[in-house]
């Protein structure tokens, strides 16, 4: 057992005895003591509550329960709700916001013996490709501590790629598991929305928002999933679905892939070559596992990154009005009039990007640039999605990059707005048509590691995981560690 190991390998060391969650959540928090000031990827780490947790998984354990998932320590982002524990979402805001109640997957996750180690670092309200505009200050990449993990689930990558745990919960409305995945080089399921509960997770774009795992291997990635998903009443977007194979992933893994599947190369995402020789030696791996390669277009993919943005923040615009330092979070000193409390409140507690994305919301929503603006993207929004219907009519999955550049310095994008918008070109489209995709490690640039993208159909997670632990039986970008020379 190492810091590398996997959570179904230190399952398997539960069961027989190695150590016991006690040791092994002990171990973990050690880590994290230790390396979290250079990495700044958790803002709480929650000693007590991890042991106690780890105790009574050990108890259950020695009743004889034999849930895989009993006792295996792991990460939230700081963006679900968990009760009597700081629930920030990396604002200044919620700086002091502890949550009266659990997220359902934080629930989820609890209920199946998981033991949450801390909550990890983020992009201000999930609006980010960086890590850079959380108010807790920025996240290293453990590749390079020069450069940012990614975002907005930068810490819970930063924390999975150093081997902090071996799994950590992420939130992905336009890329944000999928490309801190790629920057880190881990593996970063983004599911289907509707298939993992919002209730608890603090909202951002809530008809885009979607929570998935970030892990170092599809293996994990399937068993973290399948405690996560699920249909929850209270999430009134909820899939009201449980699939067989979900349960039988958590007993026995992932199922086989058991047939070569066409895998579609959108034009679109291969027009600028410049570095894409990693996902050539990724297509030819593909190729020897026997999966058919084929040309597909997604004639509407230019459009989507400005559909997002205004569509990311046209429901951001109404879902952050909650904070009127009223109700929740930071409240300003003093205040002289109603009025004042809500602007004074607003103004200090919410950081620039995050107003930048409420007056261009509000902008797009108000009466006379409704239609030019909100409705028209919405109207592109089905076509990107019907692009995606097209192609699927021949191909069972298709195959893209996570991510146009690999792990940018600090700094670098920060006052260039449209360059760090531009690096969710790969990861929006997805988003936008509600379907899954996950980012798995397949090479390097300038010893820096990049992602593949796998995308399926609505409902195809199972595929996804299949074909990713098929490649990953027969590859090693996923071993690969920060430190190892590339
Ligand atoms: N980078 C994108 C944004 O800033 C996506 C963020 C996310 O998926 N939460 O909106």
């Amino acid at each position: 057992m190492n810091e590398f190991s996997s959570l179904r390998e230190m399952s398997a060391g539960l069961d027989r005895g190695d150590f016991s969650s006690v040791e092994l959540t002990q171990a973990h928090l050690d880590r994290i003591q230790q390396a979290n000031a250079a990495l700044n990827c958790f803002i709480t780490i929650n000693a007590d509550s991890a042991l106690a947790a780890a105790a009574q998984a050990d108890d259950q354990r020695a009743r004889g329960s034999k849930s895989p998932t009993l006792g295996l320590p792991f990460a939230h982002k700081d963006i679900f709700c968990t009760q009597g524990v700081l629930t920030t979402a990396g604002s200044k805001m919620l700086s002091n916001f502890v949550a009266p109640y659990d997220a359902t997957v934080v629930s989820n996750m609890a209920a199946a013996g998981m033991v949450s180690v801390g909550k990890t670092n983020m992009d201000e309200f999930a609006m980010g490709s960086s890590n850079e505009n959380s108010f807790f200050g920025p996240v290293s990449n453990p590749w390079d501590h020069e450069r940012v993990p990614g975002g907005s689930s930068g810490g819970s990558a930063a924390a999975v790629a150093a081997g902090l745990v071996a799994g950590a919960t992420g939130t992905d409305t336009g890329g944000s598991i999928r490309q801190p995945a790629a920057l880190c080089g881990i593996t970063g399921l983004k599911p289907t929305y509707g298939r993992v509960s919002r209730y608890g997770m603090i909202a951002f774009a809530s008809s885009l928002d979607q929570a998935g795992p970030m892990t170092r291997d599809a293996e994990d990635a399937a068993l973290m999933f399948s405690v996560m998903a699920g249909f929850d009443p209270k999430d009134s977007t909820s899939a009201e679905r449980r699939d067989a194979w979900l349960d039988a992933t958590i007993a026995n893994g992932i199922a086989a892939l058991d047939r070569p599947l066409t895998i579609g190369l959108p034009s679109e995402y291969f027009s600028d070559n410049s570095n894409l020789s990693y996902i050539d030696i990724a297509k030819t791996e593909l190729q020897r596992l026997g999966h058919k390669l084929v040309e597909v277009s997604l004639p509407h993919t230019q459009a989507a990154v400005p559909v997002y943005y205004v569509l990311a923040s046209a429901e951001a615009s109404t879902n952050l009005s909650r904070y009127d330092g009223v109700r929740f979070g930071h409240r300003c000193n003093d205040p002289q009039s109603l009025q004042d409390l809500y602007e004074r409140s607003r103004e200090e507690g919410f950081g620039e990007e995050v107003k930048r994305r409420i007056l261009t919301g509000t902008y797009t929503l108000s009466v006379g640039y409704f239609d030019a603006y909100y409705l028209k993207a919405q109207k592109i929004r089905r076509l990107i999605s019907e692009d995606f219907q097209q192609a699927f009519t021949k191909v069972d999955v298709l195959l893209a990059p996570t991510s146009p550049t690999p792990a940018f310095k600090k700094n670098q994008l920060t006052d260039d707005h449209v360059a760090m918008y531009q690096q969710d070109l790969y990861t929006v489209p997805t988003s936008l048509a509600g379907l899954p995709a996950i980012s798995l490690p397949c090479g390097f640039c300038d010893g820096l590691p990049m992602g593949m993208q796998l995308i399926a159909p609505a409902f195809g997670e199972e595929l996804l995981l299949q074909l990713a632990a098929q490649y990953q039986g027969q590859t090693d970008w996923h071993l690969r560690r920060p430190g190892d020379s590339a």
